[in-house]
């Protein structure tokens, strides 16, 4: 295929603009509220961007997860779904969709990505493995862990890196792969794990040839290689962009050469099909044995794993999608667009662009906020007071507390601004770049935040926190100024 059927149109002044290859039949209305009206808001929601209720959010940019847009064939499909218990004709539509896009014969379909990773940890870790990956995510770590196993992120020097021109950052270093197998050796690693699209290091891809030396290596010690690919479309369209050998080849091959070199494939659907559920899948009988039954102990029947097969039927829609250009490049075409326009400005962003959203680097962008006043949640609440948009606090808030009670201090503090699929318009990403610099001309105004309420675990979920100052209604004067009455 070739790059007319992207979203990446050239304008006759030369310009790249992502174009939308899809027209919108379906529509939400939005909010936005006047801006007293959303300090009213996040002062209710305890100034984290978690607790505002979404009718007074504008541009919804928390997660890609669960919210994208669903094809008119999705929608459509979702009526001849087959009710049954066992033998559903909808789970048969997904088998041969698994067995066509990811080249798989066996599935096990569950009721979203973490209960995948669940079922994995259960079936194959043992207390005392590690597990060597890409990077970790924050649920398959939990998993991991609950089973005894203790994770090992064997990244590249240029995987933290927030500013960086390295085109694969979700790669592994192989070097340190064979260093961790021949130090704990290769029967206490159940597998090696790679992520799509890493989530939590800013949606950065590996490389094709990565994965083939991932392989190779895991070939050597006789060690299964498992692949998330909760994220993977993205990952397709990244290689297909910027690893030379897959500039003219197909998206769907990219795909299915992806899948060929793993053992087993798990994936979350809430992302990679714009539908809900999951589900794992391998070519080996043995593999998938190992694992059946714990899917009829936790998730249901092996036919329906505990989704319902109206979302059985948009998942393999979906699935199929996922081998269509124009499905797969629009959310990193748009994501794109916004970093490179933010960096132009001079905002500081993460990049290359990656896959999911856009992130923003807290610490350089309010740094005159001390970690210890969480920089990343302080500049989400302020971009919701100027703008509506809310994002997600990926920093210390997201961290957790030591044995002293101390604040366990983020390697970096990200706002992400995730860019749901198939959801926002270009003059909506346009508002997105315009309030972020506007707020950027501004920041000397933004100030820290200090926990009132604080959960024990997973505090960023439900914590309430406070403004170390009034900077909030200084912030709002400031914008009253510049934009009068307007929104
Ligand atoms: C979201 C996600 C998961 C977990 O999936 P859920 O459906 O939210 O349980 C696992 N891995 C990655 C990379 C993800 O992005």
């Amino acid at each position: 295929m070739t790059d007319s059927s992207s979203t990446e149109i050239k304008f006759s002044n030369g310009q790249k603009i992502p174009v939308e290859l899809h027209k919108v039949r379906m529509v939400q209305k939005l909010y936005l509220k006047p801006v007293e009206e959303r300090l009213d808001a996040i002062e209710k929601g305890g100034y984290n961007t978690f607790l505002l209720d979404t009718r007074n959010v504008f541009l919804d940019m928390l997660t890609d997860s669960g919210t994208n847009a669903m094809s008119d064939n999705q929608v459509s499909s979702m009526l001849h779904a087959d009710d049954a218990y066992a033998g559903s004709q909808s789970f048969y539509r997904m088998e041969t969709a698994v067995r066509e896009v990811f080249g798989k014969k066996y599935l096990l379909p569950v009721h979203q990505g973490r209960a995948a990773e669940n079922i994995i940890s259960q079936a194959f870790i043992r207390p005392g493995d590690v597990i060597p990956m890409n990077y970790h995510f924050t649920t398959t770590k939990a998993h991991m862990e609950l089973n005894g196993g203790e994770i090992l992120e064997i990244f590249t020097d240029e995987a933290l890196k927030l500013k960086s021109d390295f085109p694969f950052k979700g790669n592994i270093d192989i070097d340190k792969l064979k260093a961790t197998i021949e130090k704990h050796g290769k029967e206490h690693i159940p597998f090696v794990r790679m992520e799509a699209s890493t989530n939590l290091i800013g949606g950065q891809p590996f490389s094709i040839q990565n994965m083939r030396e991932v392989r190779k290596v895991a070939d050597q010690y006789g060690i299964l290689v498992v692949l998330d690919a909760s994220l993977i479309g993205e990952n397709v369209w990244l290689v297909k962009k910027r690893e030379e050998e897959f500039r003219n080849v197909s998206v769907g091959e990219i795909l299915a050469t992806m899948c060929g070199l793993a053992d087993i494939v798990y994936f979350s659907s809430r992302k990679v099909s714009s539908s809900r559920g999951g589900g794992i899948c391998t070519n080996s009988k043995e593999l998938y044995l190992k694992m059946r039954d714990l899917v009829v102990l936790f998730e249901g029947f092996t036919t329906y794993g505990g989704i319902s097969v109206r979302e059985i039927e948009a998942m393999a829609v979906g699935l199929y999608e996922t081998t269509d250009e124009t499905v797969i490049s629009q959310s990193p075409s748009f994501i794109e667009y916004a970093v490179n326009e933010l960096d132009r400005l001079g905002v500081p962003v993460v990049t290359p662009a990656g896959a999911l959203g856009c992130h923003i680097n807290a610490m350089e962008f309010l740094d005159h906020v001390p970690q210890s006043e969480y920089p990343a949640g302080a500049l989400a609440a302020a971009l919701y007071i100027v703008s509506g948009i809310r994002g997600m606090e990926r920093g210390t808030i997201s961290s957790v507390r030591d044995a002293d009670g101390n604040d366990v201090l983020a390697d970096v503090e990200l706002l992400r601004l995730a860019f749901p699929r198939r959801v926002f318009t270009l003059s909506q990403t346009m508002f997105v770049v315009d309030r972020v610099n506007w707020l950027y001309q501004n920041r000397e105004l933004v100030g820290g935040l200090e926990f009132t309420d604080e959960p024990a675990v997973l505090r960023f979920f439900n914590g309430r926190l406070k403004p170390t100052s009034d900077w909030p209604q200084k912030l709002v004067a400031r914008f009253k100024q510049d934009f009068g009455e307007s929104l």
